[in-house]
């Protein structure tokens, strides 16, 4: 069980204000150029007639003057996107986490040294960020969020959806985690605990959630199919097993 007292591991409790959540969050700037071109609701036409933000005419900008400069190349950037975008997904994730229900002696490595345990499993070339996996208990739900920007583990669920990047989620999983999960539409138990998770750019966090009853035999790949995006964020629950796709 992941230990919020141990070092790298940034825990913020419910009642903390969201200045004070941002003391916690990491200070390394992530890579969010092209991500975080949702951000801002500033709008303005460009020369296609499409309306763009404040943020996305500033990433254009940048990567206008990169380019001329031969610092970057737009193609290679072009293909990490479309790797992020069709290799690269929740369903990475998902394998972890249904070995994870199926295995308990690797449910424990992944706790130990999440990292380590995923790498292990060959799904990816490797993992590149700092991972840490919060496992859901009877008691305890976790939720995972970037106050600072948008911090994502990206090697194992892909690009990160909107709402992850936007400024009211970024601040309401702090102050309000149950409002956001009622927004999600999940209700928790008055009495269950629910942790955030603050992410930075040197550590990124999976969910575990807990397994749903009636999946006792099935095998991995079934089990995958249960496990959403948004529930190894925090933010959702697993499929119920009548839910699972066959
Ligand atoms: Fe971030």
């Amino acid at each position: 069980m992941a230990n919020a007292m141990t070092t790298h591991r940034q825990s913020l409790t419910l009642d903390l204000p969201a200045d004070e959540a941002h003391h916690f969050a990491g200070r390394g700037v992530s890579s969010c150029a092209r991500e975080g071109a949702a951000v801002s609701a500033d709008k303005h036409p460009d020369h296609q007639g499409n309306h763009v933000s404040d943020l996305q005419l500033r990433v254009r900008a940048l990567e206008t003057v990169l380019t001329e400069k031969g610092y970057i190349n737009p193609g290679v950037l072009d293909d990490i996107v479309e790797h992020y975008e069709t290799e690269v997904g929740p369903h990475i994730g998902a394998r972890v986490v249904a070995k994870a229900w199926a295995n308990p002696e690797f449910k424990q490595a992944l706790l130990e040294d999440a990292t380590k345990a995923i790498a292990s499993l060959g799904l990816i070339n490797r993992v590149s960020d700092h991972m840490i996996a919060v496992e859901n208990t009877p008691g305890r739900h976790n939720m995972i969020v970037c106050t600072l920007c948008s911090c994502y583990p990206w090697d194992i669920l892909g690009l990160p959806p909107v709402w992850y990047k936007s400024a009211p989620y970024r601040s309401r999983a702090v102050m309000d985690p149950r409002g956001v999960l009622a927004d999600f539409g999940v209700t928790l138990a008055e009495d269950m605990e629910i942790r955030v998770w603050d992410s930075t750019a040197e550590t990124r966090f999976i969910v575990i959630p807990m397994r749903p009853a009636g999946v006792d035999g099935w095998s991995e790949e079934r089990l995958a199919a249960l496990v959403t995006r948004d529930c190894m964020i925090g933010t959702g629950l697993p499929r119920l097993p009548g839910e699972a796709a066959s």
